[in-house]
């Protein structure tokens, strides 16, 4: 067994630290916040649940993969997915209407009846060419370390080359596939899932719209955060001990090799340390100076995704509308500049995201309803950009952001009963990611793939996992990610343990119920038959556990 050290307890730490227990490592996670789940966080009021990061779903068959690899199905409570349909519906400028189903057979006419005669066939046309996109990047870059061999390779045939065109970017294609300025639009918006400018991405991101249309969008009944309770309670079964409020404050270097992290003044040694809080808080903040200090350069070259403003809306009375809905601006050009410009400002007439889901256990009764709405914004920056905590901003902005829902069409201003607001500044807080970005860097240029910080740190013993490292950001990436590292790191060598611990845990353990140190990783539970979760609707499909043994996961997930 080798002692194993994950800074942070978000997705990718959590999902790391289970795969690396369950091949027999001796795991510790410390967390700087009070909880687990990072970006998955969560807001409790007046009986409403709100989750306040991802509302999307996609490729639950890695979360299937994670759990069916850690032990099993995901608990006695289980992880239900369930298909969210429609998958979208989008509102443009002029009023038009885009209702995308969850089935990709039925996507072609729903362009049709959105942009006339025609635009199915388009749309078809590009979904062709993004399958075998996917064919090429789903699982020999997306699932594996990112090498330049391997993208050399991928880019050494005529057609693979043509399909991922580094030197096209997302609007490009856009441009190419269609006529339309609104479907270019809809194209465009999948680089704001990595967290960019379109104009700047590569277009072998939009992927994501593939993924989406072709293996459908998912919800968990109850809320997305289950996903990082659930995982945490697998951790605890496997026997990892997460400690809570417990900072690591240095990763530490001994003759050129990572060997531990000092954590409330103490050393804590290990074999491998594994950090998944944001990379540009490893490099400026837990590395020394004069270590890595290439790395660093590189990573300071590249300007972060942009961050979220969010409205939490606790709504009197119950319309149930579509659960995604977005709300596109006559300009969308407009508020790229505003968040990636040389002048970063609150975009004044921003694309607005609502999620509503028509979920009981989220409300306090059925004649109300909670809205999660979004807008892009630019990271806090007080110093040359957006001080978002300057006075009045917060509120005039949330405002603002009513006033343009209402504009277009949706005025929820008399049904209000509670506005909770979370800044950039507030993400900050909360999960230490630098100005709030949401995914790290942005993916600019086509060379953004190999920009972003490998799997592999820039030490020896040192790894990163989570959205800020490749392949990037949202739920499914990230677990691709965990997936990585612990394959980097592989199974736990029999022999005696790593260099032995100088100190004792810090922070809350939770490795078991009664507070005990961790323990050895047990082995894996037997899986039980599927349960779907309380909450689940009919139609929730449990995570289940395949029949016998892992099984190799698919790249795209599955259908159900
Ligand atoms: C508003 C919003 C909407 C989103 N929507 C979607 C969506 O719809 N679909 C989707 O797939 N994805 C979405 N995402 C993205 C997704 O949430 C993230 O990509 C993912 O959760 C990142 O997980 P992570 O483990 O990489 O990082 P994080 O969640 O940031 O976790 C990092 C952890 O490290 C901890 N940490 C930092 N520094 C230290 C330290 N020094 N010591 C100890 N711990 C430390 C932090 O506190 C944190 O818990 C959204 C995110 C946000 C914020």
């Amino acid at each position: 067994m080798s002692s194993v050290v994950v800074v942070g307890a978000g997705l990718g730490g959590l999902a790391t630290a289970a795969r690396l227990a369950a091949a027999g490592h001796d795991v510790e996670v410390y967390e700087r916040a009070d909880v687990v789940g990072g970006k998955l966080g969560l807001v409790e009021r007046d009986g409403f649940t709100f989750d306040t990061g991802p509302s999307l779903l996609t490729l639950p068959g890695l979360l299937e993969d994670l759990f069916t690899t850690t032990g099993g199905p995901a608990g006695p409570a289980g992880l239900a997915v369930e298909p969210v349909d429609p998958a979208c519906d989008y509102t443009f400028a002029d009023g038009t209407r885009l209702t995308l189903p969850h089935d990709p057979a039925a996507v072609p006419a729903a362009f049709d009846a959105a942009f006339g005669a025609g635009a199915g066939a388009a749309w078809s046309r590009l979904h062709a060419r993004s399958r075998h996109l996917w064919e090429l990047v789903g699982e020999q870059v997306l699932r594996r370390p990112l090498t330049l061999p391997a993208l050399l390779r991928m880019s050494a045939s005529p057609s693979g080359l043509r399909a991922v065109a580094p030197w096209r970017t997302i609007r490009g294609l856009a441009r190419r596939a269609f006529a339309d300025p609104r479907m270019r639009t809809w194209l465009e918006r999948y680089a704001t899932y990595s967290g960019s400018d379109p104009r700047r991405t590569p277009a072998v991101l939009s992927v994501t719209s593939f993924v989406e249309q072709e293996f459908g969008a998912w919800y968990v009944p109850g809320g997305l955060r289950r996903i990082v309770d659930t995982l945490a309670e697998r951790c605890r079964t496997l026997g990892v001990a997460v400690h809570l409020s417990s900072p690591v404050q240095e990763v530490l270097v001994e003759s050129g090799r990572v060997v531990g992290v000092r954590v409330a003044g103490q050393e804590r040694r290990a074999d491998a340390v594994v950090c998944n809080a944001d990379a540009a808080v490893l490099h400026e903040q837990l590395l020394a100076r004069g270590t890595a200090s290439r790395a660093r350069r590189r990573l300071r070259r590249i300007p972060p995704s942009s961050a979220g403003f969010v409205l939490l809306l606790g709504l009197s009375g119950r319309e149930a509308p579509a659960a995604h809905r977005v709300f596109f601006p006559a300009d969308y050009a407009a508020e790229f500049d505003a968040v990636f410009g040389r002048r970063p400002r609150p975009v004044e007439d921003p694309t607005v995201y609502v999620h509503a889901p028509d979920d009981p256990a989220l409300r306090p009764d059925d004649d109300s309803e909670g809205w999660f709405v979004l807008v892009n914004a630019p990271v806090h920056d007080p110093a040359r950009g957006v001080d978002w905590d300057a006075p009045g901003l917060r509120e005039a902005y949330a405002d603002r952001i009513l006033d343009v829902l209402a504009a277009r069409g949706v005025d929820v201003r008399p049904r209000l009963r509670f506005v909770e607001v979370l800044t950039p500044a507030d993400l900050e807080r909360r999960t230490g990611s630098p100005g709030g970005a949401i995914y790290g860097t942005a993916s600019h240029g086509p060379r953004a793939a190999l920009k972003r910080p490998s799997n592999a740190g820039p030490l020896p013993g040192l790894h990163l996992v989570g959205g800020s490292a490749h392949p990037g950001g949202g739920i499914p990436l990230v677990l691709m990610s965990a997936e990585i590292v612990a394959g980097l790191i592989g199974p736990a060598t029999a022999g005696p343990a790593g260099p032995a611990a100088t100190a004792a845990p810090v922070g809350t353990p939770q490795g078991s119920s009664d507070g005990s140190p961790r323990r050895a990783a047990p082995a894996p539970p037997a899986p039980a038959p599927p349960t779907s979760s309380g909450t689940s609707s009919p139609s929730s499909t449990p995570v289940p556990a395949p029949p016998a043994g892992p099984r190799p996961p698919a790249p795209g997930g599955r259908r159900r």
